[in-house]
């Protein structure tokens, strides 16, 4: 058994939440959950790893990173690293890759500071090294978006004005906006802000609650760019809406960049502002659709080759049959086949890779869906999980209940009662009649339509 040791013992803990805030989670949980760390003389950290390939491939592509983690969290201000090879049952089945992470709330992602500092105003979200423009693979579904950005990120403020991405999860929103920002970050951009549309909303909550206004608009309605990531997180939040109108018009009017991503269209967001659905439609809406099966070949094969791992192309071929409209599944997928050729030395053959990926394919998809959609509902109307599952009977809650009762049983292959043992242990009449009851509407309530049909947008389901 490893332990920590040192003068920390959380040591080890804090370095991990470091490195989990600045990359994906698939990364994270692939190369970094059960790897550990402690700090073995003043200045040098040591991290224990199961076995060579993974040292080396730390070594190659995340030295760098694991020093910043360091920094952050302790008082060593230039680590040294040093890696150990542990025959450990605890960390000796690596790397796992994990199932294709939840939809996760963009404020989890930015939590940059170190503990017990000050409350602060976000910084920007921290880049991931693998989000740039040589990394992004272009095809029919992405090329405008990605030609629009780059043309953004070459001159900023005078091309497209503002630019406005949108698509559903795990297509390269935040892969092309932060491949934006950092060419600004290069060019020498000045005061820029990235960060998610939740950091601003809880940034602009923090500076009404403690008198700080002026330096919260100082922070943004100055900025020489704006990149938000997930702008549909506005729904329904009139006061923040109302701030980021003129957060918005500053930055516009002085000619300077802004760059959004949405899950949705501007006018399928819910209950945004007019004026602000109208300023989004200013410049360029793009869409990014998920990648034709092509572009999928080709993201499998481009994904192998930075791991060094070669995928056969009947192999490549056979998982972009399987996994559609997902580029983060992909990347599961081929972390799925590194780990059985590089840990398991096994041949990569069809059959063998149908058996590697059997989980992320089969059953995994119902439990996923149930909680994309749970997800989507939750951002959709403001609500609270809890809310889903409860016997309240208030309209704001029930109606989001029954749209979520309907799009499960429209998206899954669940029955009616383990739908209903889903929601709060209702029965299956329960939830045939709420699936009724949101049928029937639907065939009156264009705005209930337009709702049900953003909310599709975002699982994906087109029609
Ligand atoms: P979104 O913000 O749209 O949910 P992300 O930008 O987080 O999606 O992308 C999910 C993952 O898929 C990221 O790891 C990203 O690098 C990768 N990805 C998406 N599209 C592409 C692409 N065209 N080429 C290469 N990688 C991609
Ligand atoms: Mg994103």
């Amino acid at each position: 058994m490893i332990r920590a040791v040192g003068p920390d013992p959380t040591f080890g803990k804090s370095v991990q939440a470091e490195i989990s805030a600045r990359i994906t989670e698939q990364q994270f949980l692939t190369w970094f959950q059960r790897v550990q760390f402690r700090v073995s003389s003043t200045d040098v950290v040591t991290v224990s790893v199961p076995n060579r390939f993974f040292m080396t491939f730390l070594k190659h592509r995340y030295q760098a990173l694991i020093c910043d983690a360091v920094s952050a969290v302790s008082s060593i201000r230039q680590p040294r690293v040093e890696f150990e090879i542990v025959e450990d049952e605890a960390v000796g089945r690596l790397p796992h890759a994990a199932a294709p992470p939840p939809v996760i709330a963009p404020a989890a992602i930015n939590n940059s500071h170190g503990a017990g500092q000050a409350p602060e105003f976000p910084e920007n979200i921290p880049l991931n090294p693998d989000y740039t423009f040589d990394e992004f693979v272009v095809g029919p579904s992405n090329r405008l978006a990605h030609a629009a950005a780059l043309s953004v990120s070459e001159t900023p403020g005078t091309s497209y004005n503002p630019l406005f991405l949108f698509g559903s999860v795990g297509l390269g929103k935040t892969h092309l906006m932060q491949a934006v920002a950092r060419r600004y970050g290069a060019a020498g951009m000045g005061q820029m802000v990235y960060i998610s549309c939740a950091s601003f909303t809880n940034d602009f909550i923090a500076a009404v609650s403690n008198n700080d206004l002026d330096r919260f608009r100082r922070k943004y309605r100055e900025a020489n760019a704006l990149l938000i990531d997930d702008i549909h997180f506005l729904a329904n939040k009139e006061r923040t809406q109302e701030e980021f109108f003129h957060t918005f018009n500053s930055i516009y009017n002085r000619q300077k960049q802004i760059l959004l991503t949405s899950d949705s269209l501007p006018s399928e967001i819910a209950g945004l502002g007019d004026r602000l659905v109208s300023r989004f439609k200013l410049g360029l809406v793009v869409e990014l659709a998920p990648p034709c099966f092509e572009t999928r070949v080709a993201i499998l094969l481009r994904k192998a080759r930075n791991v060094d791992l070669e995928i056969p192309l009947d192999v490549a071929e056979y998982v972009a049959h399987r996994i559609c409209d997902n580029v983060r599944e992909l990347e599961g997928a081929v972390n799925r086949l590194h780990s059985h050729v590089h840990i398991e030395h096994r041949a990569l053959t069809i059959e063998e890779a149908r058996k590697s990926i059997a989980d992320l394919v089969g059953d995994e998809e119902h439990r996923v869906d149930l909680l994309r959609i749970q997800q989507a509902i939750l951002e959709q109307f403001s609500i609270r999980p809890s809310d889903l599952h409860s016997k309240c009977r208030s309209r704001s809650v029930v109606v989001p209940r029954q749209i979520c009762m309907y799009l499960s049983r429209l998206h899954t292959d669940l029955s009616l009662g383990e739908i209903g043992l889903y929601f709060g242990g209702r029965d299956h009449s329960t939830v045939l009649h709420s699936i009724e009851k949101i049928r029937k509407l639907l065939e009156t309530d264009s705005a209930l339509r337009s709702t049900v049909a953003a909310l599709e947008r975002k699982l994906g389901h087109r029609r």
